[in-house]
């Protein structure tokens, strides 16, 4: 990604990732959690190939791609709003990444792609980077980015991107923040009550997260416009902390075939089981 708009993109969503990370680590979150080095280490992979996959890779095929495709046009969107493009491509992104997600766990080729990143155990900011690394490259926002970036509205994906980071960010977090604020400000749960049904809150997140009771894993998949969930009839909010995370087999998954499947492979499995 030698493009400087989406290396101010990477910045900002480092930063965001280690000052969450941080935050984490420094009130014990790793110290409560199962099994903090596995969850650590699927992170660091995670970043390692996000920067090599998505920033390398994806920049260089997508960028190929678009100048193939349309060679004449390389900032041929420069010329509209900001306003109009922004709101397009974040909601575009959200609505494809919302499809992708449900097919991910609909259908077993993706689901085994997707699968890594429900192994984990316990909620951490570490799920922000762990899956198998060939997650990033069937991600539509990545693609959709490079293309924004060539048509000459690079800020509208920064900003898209960014705020999409953001809320998965806050969504993953261990601490149920969502939770503590509506116990200590009561005269509030009205705009939960709304806002629960448009916006991604760690409670419905996870919840799909989650493991047996109080949990949604075959649901509640948009990273930030939960409206999609109330629409396409996925949504569940169960206002409760799950009791465990994770998947029934976690602890049985080979960690090699976690990461690089399909080049790894050890044997069968359906969604939402393994
Ligand atoms: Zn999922």
């Amino acid at each position: 990604m030698g493009n400087p708009e989406m290396q101010l993109a990477g910045i900002l969503v480092y930063s965001c990732f280690l000052i969450a990370f941080l935050i984490e680590l420094a009130s014990g979150v790793f110290k409560r959690i199962k099994r903090p080095k596995r969850d650590i280490a699927f992170m660091v992979t995670g970043l390692f190939a996000q920067s090599t996959i998505a920033g390398g890779l994806i920049g260089t095929l997508a960028g190929l791609l678009v100048v193939n495709l349309f060679p004449d046009s390389a900032g041929g969107w420069a010329h509209l709003s900001y306003w109009l493009v922004f709101p397009l491509v974040f909601f575009t992104n959200e609505f494809l990444h919302y499809w992708l997600h449900r097919l991910a766990h609909e259908w077993r080729p993706i689901w085994k792609i997707h699968r890594t990143h429900h192994s984990a155990m316990d909620m951490s900011v570490t799920l922000l980077f762990r899956y198998n690394i060939f997650w990033t490259l069937v991600l539509p926002q990545t693609w959709f980015a490079a293309i924004c970036v060539y048509m000459g509205q690079g800020k509208a994906a920064i900003t898209a991107i960014f705020i999409t980071f953001l809320v998965n960010t806050l969504t993953h977090m261990n601490f149920r923040w969502d939770l503590w604020l509506r116990k200590k400000m009561p005269w509030s749960e009205p705009f939960w009550r709304v806002i629960e049904h448009v916006i991604t809150l760690p409670d419905t997140h996870h919840a799909h997260h989650g493991l047996g009771k109080d949990a949604h894993v075959q649901g509640n998949y948009a990273i930030t416009v939960f409206l999609f969930d109330t629409i396409f009839g996925t949504a569940r909010i169960p206002h409760k902390e799950q009791s465990k995370i994770g998947m029934a087999n976690s602890e049985r998954l080979d960690w090699k075939e976690e990461l690089f499947w399909p080049i790894v492979r050890k044997g069968k499995a359906k969604p939402g089981e393994s």
